[in-house]
């Protein structure tokens, strides 16, 4: 398949490189000229712009940070126009960026009335996930549609969900990561508590993954350095999930609260704390270094 690929950033590059595999003739688009590259050495084409890669696609794929990014793409931005305008053939459209359910149905109607079919197609599974290809899709948008996209879901991911119409996908995805910036931070607390009264970190994540506390974020992405080998904690926290994108979205879960009335004090504290641990310079880390703003001067030196 003809596949355009935009956004080349720590999920979409992994991505990318999947469907290469796959044997799909993959054609790429990024700002930043060392990700397009490093995309052309795994064997994609290289497009001198957006619409110049979905141009002839049967299927674009975007990976972007947010939603201002996805209504740019497709809406257009500062005279330019969207893919939804420019594009001359009728590919399927699928957006894997998280952004709110509210833009997903604003460009998911856009579209629909220039006779493309859009899906917002969030993911869970983070950039390990990204690189397996064993990443969970949540799909919002018509059946016929994520009927259509599963082949090309199929090879970067490995459980596909259809949440149910326009914007969906988005929904689910917001509430579940409400829920893992509020498992995050409760499992850096945690850690913390159990070091300031002499446990060893790696003792206490083994009996707390054994006992009911065990959840995905001590399981698998524990947040204190040196516990868990290859974890983002283990390396400074570079790379993976950044606090900002985690920040965002916690914004996005508050926004969707607000809209619905419905409550959420946990997801609300945990927004704060991300927000709090962003403006103190840690945005562009990964969203487990939380962690440090639990740590004090001692617990570092022990
Ligand atoms: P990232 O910041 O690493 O990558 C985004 C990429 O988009 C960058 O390479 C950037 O240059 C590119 N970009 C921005 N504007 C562009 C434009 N107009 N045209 C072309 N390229 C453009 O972000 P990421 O971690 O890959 O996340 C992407 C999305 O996936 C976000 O919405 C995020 O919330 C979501 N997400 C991330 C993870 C994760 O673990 N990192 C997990 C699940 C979902």
């Amino acid at each position: 398949m003809h596949i355009a690929f935009i956004g080349l950033g720590n999920m979409g590059a992994p991505m990318a490189t999947n469907l290469v595999k796959a044997g799909h003739q993959v054609v790429v688009f990024d700002l930043v000229e060392a990700a397009v590259k490093a995309l052309e050495a795994e064997g994609a084409s290289r497009a001198a712009s957006a619409l110049d890669a979905a141009e002839g696609a049967e299927v674009v794929v975007s990976m972007l940070p947010a939603g201002a990014h996805v209504r740019g793409l497709y809406l257009g931005r500062d005279d330019q126009p969207g893919l939804l305008d420019a594009l001359s053939g009728r590919p399927l459209l699928i957006d894997a960026s998280t952004i709110s359910p509210e833009d997903a149905r604003s460009v998911g109607a856009a579209a629909a009335e220039r006779g493309f079919c859009y899906l917002d197609a969030p993911v869970s599974g983070g950039i390990g996930g990204a690189k397996a290809g064993t990443l969970t899709f949540i799909v919002g948008g018509d059946a016929e549609g994520y009927d259509q996209a599963r082949p090309v879901l199929d090879v970067m991911g490995k459980n596909l969900f259809h949440a149910g119409p326009s914007g969906s996908g988005q929904v689910a995805k917001i509430c579940n990561n409400m829920l893992l910036g509020i498992l995050m931070s409760g499992t850096a607390e945690a850690l913390a508590l159990g070091v300031k009264n002499g446990m060893d970190p790696a003792v206490l994540s083994e009996i707390m993954k054994q006992s009911s506390g065990g959840n995905w974020a001590l399981n698998v992405y524990n947040p204190w350095p040196g516990v868990m080998e290859g974890s983002a904690a283990s390396r400074d926290y570079q790379g993976g999930f950044l606090t900002d994108l985690m920040a965002k979205d916690l914004g996005l879960a508050w926004e969707l609260a607000l809209g619905s009335k419905a409550a959420v004090p946990m997801g609300s504290e945990a927004r704060n704390l991300f927000a709090l641990h962003s403006a103190q310079g840690s945005g562009g880390l990964d969203f487990s270094s939380i962690q440090s703003l639990y740590r004090s001067v001692e617990d570092d030196q022990r």
